[in-house]
């Protein structure tokens, strides 16, 4: 059972929920030889997704697991928000991310030379202390692109990457929740997965589950890079993975 967990088919706004392209999503999950799929729009566009229509398609294509989730921005105060989002529809996991370090939005192209102005390692600390924040927040099942931060390339200097990821493990151990595999980071500059090898053997020691997400914002990326994903979750010594309906996880091992 290997489901792409992290689809976004209305990109950031620029399509729409229509039979026929959510048709497209559903074709190259049988081509890529995936039993599902979870469809995650960010939050903010929630109010664009048609339920019915993805009900539609559940029926039309009983072989395909298709999953309505959603991919939640955590900012700091929007717990209250996120518990009405939360209870607006009976979702199969919501994904928490951080794409925000106090409003600056470190993973849009436009901003990204804030990172040539600024000390990394406190990017990176402030950055870590926020996906704390979110995993505590208790709202989410899922950590989005763990190591986000990472993405246009820049490392710690004075700290190794783990010992700021290490306490964010160590409060998604507490929550009992689970880290995607996130395949999108080798579309980017820093050409990899999140998260990182040393991350995923730190978890794996501590028995995090994890899923797979391309975070696709096409069809042609459903799935896209499984097979290194698959590679990157056995070389951190996985077996499993785990999948969401209704909220719940359920262990499934990795069968490549
Ligand atoms: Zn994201
Ligand atoms: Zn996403």
């Amino acid at each position: 059972m290997l489901i792409d967990h992290h689809i976004h088919a209305l990109a950031h706004g620029e399509y729409s929920y229509q039979y026929e392209w959510l048709r497209l999503f559903i074709e190259k999950t049988r081509q890529q030889h995936l039993n599902g799929i979870g469809f995650t729009e960010h939050d903010e566009f929630r109010h664009l997704i048609n339920i019915s229509l993805l009900h539609q398609l559940q029926e039309e294509n009983p072989g395909i697991e298709i999953k309505i989730g959603l991919e939640v921005d955590y900012i700091p105060g929007r717990e209250n928000e996120i518990n009405i989002i939360k209870a607006e529809h009976d979702w199969d996991y919501l994904i928490g991310s951080v794409h925000f370090i106090e409003g600056w939005a470190f993973d849009h192209p436009d901003h990204k030379d804030r990172f040539n102005n600024n000390n990394i390692d406190e990017i990176y600390f402030n950055y870590f202390a926020l996906v704390r924040q979110a995993v505590e927040a208790n709202c989410f099942d899922i950590v989005g692109h763990l190591d986000l931060v990472k993405l246009w390339g820049h490392t710690p200097r004075e700290k190794s990457l783990l010992h700021y990821a290490l306490p964010v493990l160590e409060a998604i151990k507490d929550a009992d929740m689970a880290v995607e595999i996130n395949t999108s980071g080798l579309r980017k500059p820093v050409r990899q997965m999140y998260p990182a090898l040393e991350i995923l053997q730190k978890m794996k020691a501590m028995d995090i589950p994890i899923i797979f997400g391309s975070d696709a914002h096409h069809p042609d990326q459903v799935g896209l890079d499984f097979d290194q994903a698959a590679l990157l979750a056995q070389r951190a010594g996985y077996k499993e993975l785990v999948y969401f309906s209704h909220r719940k996880a359920t262990k499934i091992p990795i069968d490549f």
